[in-house]
């Protein structure tokens, strides 16, 4: 656990990423956190797990460390909260017991929005981590539940990161990001995670020997390789759009979500206010 922050004033918004994995917030979500904290607003990152399967050599205890001790030079390089459980990678379970730990922490953080996965989704522990989430939901503000940290008395709005899957029905871009601004330092960000962007990554998917050596060439081929999934052309045309194609012109990165049943609702009149910077499209 990191230091817990508080809030400076009632306008500064807490915003609370909740993934599974060490890494999956800086990848999904890592251009709109630049966003919000230029804005001055709060960014915690929390993994659900600690990332103790993620390597082709290395594993337990040890690789856990390394990737917390990555999560915490993005949290120094960007200002944040990384908070990282220790749940085993790979076996996450959506128990009353990692319930009450979202609770705990949603509170903690006192969260205006959680962003998290879509409930279908490839790997088990994301679709561990938004059932979490989504059984969190109501129980936030119920007292009894998780009685020592006292509930918030509004639920935060939920909403999920983009994907590309398509059952039971594809990802719907109701909020657009464009983070073309963001996306080098969201790179530099990705780049700490090393274990996942250089060495696990590219060995699990099969481009281990294209990995450059060289520090400074690494980063470069980091960003032109993880920058592509976020090509607002390539993201939208899986989507179904509403917004006007006008208005998205100039965006080469973006960063897309869409809205949880659960939790608060995101309206027509709080979307200006937890998303300043989005392109509203529902
Ligand atoms: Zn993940």
């Amino acid at each position: 656990m990191g230091v817990i922050p508080n809030k400076d004033n009632a306008d500064q918004l807490s915003v609370l990423f909740i993934g599974a994995h060490p890494d999956d917030a800086d990848i999904q979500f890592g251009g709109t956190a630049i966003k919000y904290l230029e804005l001055g607003h709060t960014v915690n990152y929390l993994s659900m797990t600690n990332g103790d399967a993620g390597h082709q050599s290395q594993g337990g205890g040890a690789l856990a460390q390394r990737r917390r001790n990555e999560s915490q030079a993005v949290a120094e390089f960007l200002g944040i909260n990384y908070f990282v459980l220790d749940n085993h990678d790979g076996e996450l379970q959506a128990t009353v017991e990692n319930r009450r730990k979202v609770i705990q922490i949603i509170r903690e953080v006192k969260a205006d929005l959680v962003i998290t996965h879509r409930p279908n989704d490839y790997h088990a522990d994301h679709r561990q981590t938004s059932l979490l989430v989504q059984d969190a939901a109501y129980l936030i503000c119920v007292p009894n539940v998780v009685p020592f940290t006292p509930r918030l008395e509004s639920n935060p709005v939920i909403v999920y990161h983009q994907d590309r899957f398509k059952k039971p029905y594809p990802f719907v871009p109701e909020i657009i990001v464009d983070v073309t601004n963001e996306n080098d330092k969201k790179m530099q960000a990705l780049g700490f995670h090393e274990s996942q962007v250089y060495e696990w990554l590219p060995f699990i998917e099969g481009y281990l020997p294209d990995v450059p050596e060289q520090a400074d060439e690494r980063l470069k081929w980091l960003s032109a390789k993880w920058s592509s999934f976020f090509e607002a052309n390539a993201l939208l045309k899986e989507a179904k759009m509403i917004a006007t194609p006008e208005s998205l012109s100039g965006f080469q990165y973006i960063e897309a979500f869409e809205r949880c049943e659960y939790g608060g609702k995101l309206t027509h009149d709080n979307v200006k206010t937890l998303f300043p910077f989005g392109i509203i499209n529902f």
